[in-house]
């Protein structure tokens, strides 16, 4: 039988590598001049660490979970999303001893046992940033702008921000009851997920994606309408930061999200161009987060987005890799200078293909051709002999002598790049 790569995990070929990177240079960029440095995490952690923090009641721990046993017969799982193993290291570490605000950023790919298809995938990669020790929503709002110019500074105007609140450990029990006893009423047209989720995580309810709980929850109460003074306060400042910055956004009071950490401030990046993979990155506030994993009292507010993602979105441009030029040669007698010629231009920065093969002059050209040479050159026995050469520029055909030297192709290259 030949050997294929797991069901829902993916490679990510050359063609496609540009892309990714581009995204990930973005997003370091972005994250590193608002002050967060990157932290690098294992992809496996205990599982408790999971079920303590994501909560036991969400389709993550329930469902989506890699989770073994390992030889040593400890329970272990695939980490499903980034910010708990963050937190892990930074109470393990103490790094909060020197400076509760930590700004954290990281990438890498996360597990989760779903049912691929676009956009959703079994392994798939998440760049997350965490702020720790504010519980100013100055906090909230810098992650919110700097989520806003990641996606500006990538070129997407897709996708948009909504945000919500969903409260705290004062106010959020009351609201609980009043969409309990909303829902009560309607129990017969929901799903047996939401039948279930009654009782451990009615909010989770209003996410729901069946039709019939969809039409069940609509006129349901609103979590905005039962926030606590401390909490309405939070939003409202939050809400008149983003206008402060000029930030678009949206209010989605049904905007509930699948872990449980979550406190105040939540948001969603969603888009319409992705089918029911309308989530591209999301996150908010877990101020109760580290304590419950056993650090200190120290609020946090982060997100996640997902990478395949934004690369659908961005769609297939080049991502320029191509070569600046390539050497094409007449006859074998010339590739030795073609070869110094290269790796000259190689050590001075410029990206440098030539024929290895001693193919026909055509097939050179299709080569030249087919990896997007931005120039190239032909060096035959009149070339070598007068120390000259001429630079064809592929786009338009328009050829331009130069020296045979490195500095005389360097310069002629970096010339027209500006
Ligand atoms: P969804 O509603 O699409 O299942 P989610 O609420 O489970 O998303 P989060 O746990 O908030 O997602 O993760 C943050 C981001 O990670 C998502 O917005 C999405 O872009 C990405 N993501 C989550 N699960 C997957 C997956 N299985 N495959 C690809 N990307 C994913
Ligand atoms: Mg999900």
């Amino acid at each position: 039988m030949a050997l294929t790569a797991v069901k829902g995990f993916n490679d990510i070929l050359p063609e496609e590598s540009g892309r990714w990177q581009y995204i990930e240079q973005t997003a370091r960029r972005v994250f590193e001049l608002n002050g967060f440095g990157e932290i690098r995490v294992p992809v496996m952690e205990k599982t408790e660490l999971f079920c303590r923090s994501i909560g036991d009641a969400t389709d993550i721990v329930e469902k989506e979970m890699y989770t073994f046993t390992d030889k040593g017969e400890n329970s272990v799982t695939l980490r499903p999303e980034g910010t708990a193993g963050v937190m892990r290291a930074f109470i393990e570490h103490k790094l909060y001893a020197q400076d509760p605000i930590a700004k954290l950023y990281y990438m890498g790919p996360m597990f989760r046992y779903e049912r691929p298809q676009k956009g959703r995938y079994r392994q798939f990669h998440q760049i997350g940033a965490e702020i720790t020790g504010v519980n100013d929503p100055l906090a909230d709002a810098q992650v919110l702008n700097m989520l806003t110019a990641f996606f500006r500074e990538i070129g997407l105007t897709e996708p948009t921000l909504q945000i919500n609140s969903l409260g705290c450990p004062d106010c959020r029990p009351a609201y609980r009851t009043a969409l309990r006893s909303f829902l009560q009423e309607r129990m017969a047209g929901l799903c047996e997920d939401c039948k279930r989720r009654f009782d451990t995580n009615p909010l989770r309810m209003l996410d729901c994606k069946v039709p019939g709980c969809v039409e069940s929850t609509v006129g349901a109460p609103s979590v905005l309408e039962h926030l606590c003074k401390g909490c309405d306060e939070h939003f409202s400042a939050v809400r008149r930061y983003l206008d402060h910055s000029g930030t678009p956004y949206s209010i989605n009071s049904r905007m509930v999200r699948g872990l449980d950490y979550y406190t105040r401030t939540t948001f969603e990046m969603v888009t319409g161009l992705l089918g029911s993979q309308s989530a591209v990155a999301a996150g908010g506030r877990y101020d109760g987060l580290i304590s419950q994993l056993g650090g200190p009292a120290i609020p946090g507010i982060g997100f996640a987005m997902g990478l395949e993602r934004v690369a659908l979105l961005l769609g297939n441009q080049d991502f320029g890799t191509q070569p600046d030029l390539f050497i094409a040669t007449m006859g074998a007698g010339e590739r030795d200078v073609a070869f110094r010629l290269m790796d000259g231009l190689l050590k001075a920065g410029i990206r440098v293909e030539m024929d290895y093969e001693g193919k026909s002059l055509k097939s050179q050209m299709r080569r030249a051709d087919k990896l997007k040479a931005r120039f190239s050159a032909v060096i035959g026995e009149n070339e070598v002999a007068s120390g000259k050469t001429s630079i064809k520029r592929m786009a338009d055909g328009i050829q331009t002598d130069a020296a045979l030297t490195v500095a005389g192709i360097q310069s002629l290259v970096m010339k027209s790049e500006q």
